[in-house]
């Protein structure tokens, strides 16, 4: 028979480790339960071990760019093991501290696949496991599409596993994994094509972002395929033929990645014995304080299907365990400007409305100011690459509603402003505000 708790966390990712750790510094006992890798999606294969690829990218274009500075540079290539090894490295002290401090904070950790007997009863393995409070934090995995031949592709988690650099690849879908996948395979030297089932790819952001970002990626040598459905995977690996419904076929990719979304992992949890509700998608719906429909039954993160973001999971995490065990009743993640970063080349950061949501919510009080210029980085270099601004405003005091960023640093830039828009800055604040010189970032005080 297992350990009763005041608190179990379903899932060490992002979430469960936020809600437990937490819960733990106010004297709750804690456990979690997890199925694969301690640290979940964000450190194994997404945010963490992305960035560092972001990274290289980043650095291949440096390399590039050296010249134009006048350095002499004679770049060999990408050693991509090496890369991957130094990747690994890196996500294995991650891991590894996760154990230490779960150990230091005193929180069980149960290795094993958890299936809920009742609300509060969890099976791991016929072991049983009971708690005041169950915290479901299982986020998701990939989604492939339900077509022939789909085996054949891969997802983020197989791109994390690639020990050899793939050279031509399509990437298929159009949201935050596709352009970022596409844009760091371009940039290290990968051939890529990337299908989209519409004009345009990140449906969700400011067009102007979404516009700008396309005109530069198709600049810097992304092959674009707009408006295909993929009807079937042809091949074996290695040598894939990609067929679509309008009858194209586009040949001779050796690796093909499919980015079309995450599926919530609720399947195996038998939620139908604890009477949790789930929604048609397999999300969890939970009320503003991450309450499901069941007393002592919450969920925090992907598997909400709310702002799938790494920031946002431990905020709810942590907001849930203040309210249940440090007597903070009203306590709540806002999930209204929830700043956000995509690692295109050049990266996205966007808070806030979009221009199109502004105009439907607020009509003819909606006022718009933009700015478009090359920074002063590629002032020197022969790729040049644009930046664009734009801040939403709305009312007469122009109270700032929306911040959108495209642009070299743009994933620095935002945070601050993020906190400038939660506090209600109008347009004159910006103004107020001394401008740093030379600085993209100053025209976001500057624009007239
Ligand atoms: P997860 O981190 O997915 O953790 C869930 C855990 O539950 C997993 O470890 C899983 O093994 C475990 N589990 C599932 N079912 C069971 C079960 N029945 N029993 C026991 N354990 C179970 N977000 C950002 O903010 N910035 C980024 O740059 C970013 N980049 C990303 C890049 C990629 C490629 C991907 C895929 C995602 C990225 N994200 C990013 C999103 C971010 O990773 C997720 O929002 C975050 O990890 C969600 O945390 P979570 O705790 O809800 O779920
Ligand atoms: P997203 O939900 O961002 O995008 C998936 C998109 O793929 C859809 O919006 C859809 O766009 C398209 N799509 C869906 N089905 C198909 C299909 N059958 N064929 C072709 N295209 C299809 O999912 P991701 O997997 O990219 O990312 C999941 C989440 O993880 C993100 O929403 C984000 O919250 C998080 N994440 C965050 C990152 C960051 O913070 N930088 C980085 C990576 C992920 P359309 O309808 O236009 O065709």
């Amino acid at each position: 028979m297992g350990r009763h708790y005041d608190l179990i966390a379903i899932g060490a990712g992002s979430g469960g480790l936020s809600v437990a750790e937490r819960a733990s510094e106010y004297g709750a006992r804690c456990a979690i339960i997890e199925s694969g890798t301690v640290g979940g999606t964000c450190v194994n294969v997404g945010c963490v071990p992305k960035k560092v690829m972001w990274n290289a990218a980043d650095l291949a274009h440096a390399l590039r760019d050296a010249r134009s500075y006048g350095f002499r540079v004679q770049s060999d290539g990408l050693d991509w093991g090496a890369l991957v090894e130094a990747r690994e490295r890196y996500i294995k002290g991650i891991t590894d501290w996760y154990h230490n401090y779960l150990a230091d904070y005193k929180i069980d950790l149960v290795p094993g696949r958890a299936r809920f007997v009742d609300a509060h009863v969890i099976d791991v393995d016929g072991e049983h496991y009971t708690a005041d409070h169950v915290c479901i934090s299982t986020g998701g995995v990939p989604a492939v599409p339900d077509i022939p031949g789909a085996e054949l592709g891969i997802t983020s988690d197989g791109f994390f596993a690639l020990r050899r650099q793939p050279r031509r690849v399509a990437v298929v879908g159009a949201g935050y994994i596709a352009v970022e996948l596409a844009g760091l395979l371009n940039a290290l030297g990968s051939e890529v094509t990337m299908l989209l089932r519409r004009d345009h790819f990140l449906g969700s952001f400011d067009a102007m972002l979404r516009e700008t970002l396309m005109e530069e990626m198709v600049e810097a040598g992304v092959n674009i395929v707009p408006r295909v459905n993929v009807e079937r995977i042809e091949g074996a690996p290695g040598e894939l033929t990609v067929r679509c419904q309008s009858g194209l076929t586009l040949e001779g990719f050796d690796t093909l990645v499919w980015a079309i979304g995450r599926v919530p992992a609720t399947a195996g949890l038998n939620l139908q014995a604890a009477g949790v509700a789930v929604n048609d998608d397999g999300t969890i719906p939970t009320d503003e304080y991450q309450n499901t429909n069941v007393p002592g039954v919450y969920a925090v993160g992907d598997v909400t299907g709310r702002a799938p973001l790494t920031p946002v999971a431990i905020a709810a995490g942590r907001r849930l365990a203040d309210r249940l065990f440090n007597d903070q009743p009203e306590r709540r993640l806002d999930y209204d400007n929830i700043p956000t970063v995509v690692f295109s080349h050049p990266p996205i950061g966007t808070v806030g409305l979009t221009e199109g949501q502004a105009r439907s919510l607020h009509g003819s009080a909606v006022k718009i100011y933009q700015s478009r210029f090359t920074g002063m980085y590629h002032a020197l270099t022969d790729h040049p690459q644009r930046t664009a601004m734009k801040l939403v405003c709305v009312g007469p005091d122009e109270k700032v509603v929306g911040c959108h960023i495209i642009g070299r640093g743009a994933d620095e830039m935002l945070q601050g402003f993020a906190v400038a828009i939660r506090m209600g800055a109008t347009k004159r604040d910006l103004d107020d505000t001394v401008a740093i010189h030379p600085t993209a970032a100053e025209e976001l005080v500057t624009m007239r």
